[in-house]
């Protein structure tokens, strides 16, 4: 007998998702039921922490006081923007990860950023062609990365976030940069501040080597930090980790309509998710296939459940179906003749 599929009242969750449950009295999915949100106290607290942290770097230190991921997409565009605007003295190095996958809008978009912004661009560059068959490798695996990751993200995405997150923790360290900043929207992350401590990195490291291994990687320490780099920093070595959308809030509509105001361009990648990169659609359809998993209803359902986002539009961007021929050009491209 088929169970007809609830949708959670309040988000975008629903019962044919593994793991959620919706409680039939309520109509509420188990997150919904338990959701308490952030109080303004800590909402204050945040902020005059992130302030205080921003407004006076640790001195004498490196080029830089802030390395930030920079997709080209909406997001960190918007968050690159707004930290200049608000703490204007900041010397900040953007990293974009060419994945061999970026629109070349998206390439455009960070480097006017950049500009506007008067920040120091820089592209990380891997060898592609085995990018190419780590994203594959990880397009076939299953459960390389544990039970909550897979909510969060693709096995495709987190694989390409943790290699960019390996490697600008390994940038950090090399140009003695106290600050990292991730464009991540509340609900892709809970917590703003990260503190790493050289053991931490340590284990971040074994972290994602074991995972490549469970995918079968072999050419890991190409993407991982250089066990060198962190044995030879010294043992007080702390980097912080800043997510400034959980300070800020988050306004997807406000942001996109302030970027393309400063000259950002839109992409057409037939893709409602991401802005950005052309594995996105493929990354999502394979990981439903996978697991019955959409990798974005977590993230919208979190952002609904907060406030920042509407339920007919997260319900809208989750069941907007994916063009045939996006998929079929990366497919061609994972597997060539
Ligand atoms: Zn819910």
């Amino acid at each position: 007998m088929a169970t007809d599929t609830v949708i959670c009242k309040n988000c975008a969750l629903d019962s044919k998702t593994p793991g959620i449950t919706i409680n039939a009295n309520t109509g509420l999915c188990q997150f919904c039921e338990h959701f308490t949100p952030l109080s303004r106290e800590k909402k204050e607290e945040y902020r005059a922490q992130m302030d205080t942290l921003f407004a006076s770097p640790p001195k004498h230190r490196g080029t830089y006081d802030v390395i930030m991921a920079l997709s080209g997409g909406v997001d960190s565009s918007y968050a690159l923007y707004r930290l200049k605007e608000e703490y204007p003295h900041l010397r900040i190095l953007a990293v974009q990860f060419d994945n061999g996958f970026i629109s070349d809008t998206a390439f455009e978009n960070a480097q006017k950023f950049c500009e506007l912004t008067k920040s120091t661009y820089f592209r990380l560059v891997l060898d592609n062609n085995l990018l190419r068959d780590t994203f594959k490798k990880a397009s076939r695996s299953m459960d390389a990365f544990p039970g909550f990751a897979k909510y969060r993200a693709s096995d495709m995405c987190n694989t390409c976030m943790s290699i960019i997150k390996q490697k600008i923790v390994e940038m950090a360290i090399q140009t003695k940069t106290p600050f990292i900043v991730f464009a991540f929207s509340p609900g892709q992350t809970e917590i703003p501040f990260v503190t790493l401590t050289k053991p931490f990195m340590v284990w971040i490291r074994k972290l994602f080597d074991g995972q490549l291994k469970t995918m079968g990687v072999n050419e890991r320490n190409l993407y991982l930090m250089d066990e060198d780099i962190i044995s030879s920093t010294p043992p007080e070595t702390e980097i912080m980790i800043i997510h400034p959308f959980l300070v800020w809030g988050y306004d997807k509509q406000q942001f996109k309509k302030e970027c393309i105001r400063l000259g950002w361009t839109e992409p057409d990648l037939h893709d409602p998710n991401s802005s950005n990169c052309l594995l996105n659609a493929y990354a999502i359809k394979n990981h439903y296939d996978k697991y019955h998993i959409h990798s974005y209803a977590y993230d919208l359902s979190a952002l609904i459940r907060q406030g920042n986002l509407k339920r007919e539009e997260a319900l809208k961007t989750l069941h907007t179906g994916f063009s045939d021929e996006a998929i079929r050009e990366v497919q061609r491209k994972l597997n060539p003749e």
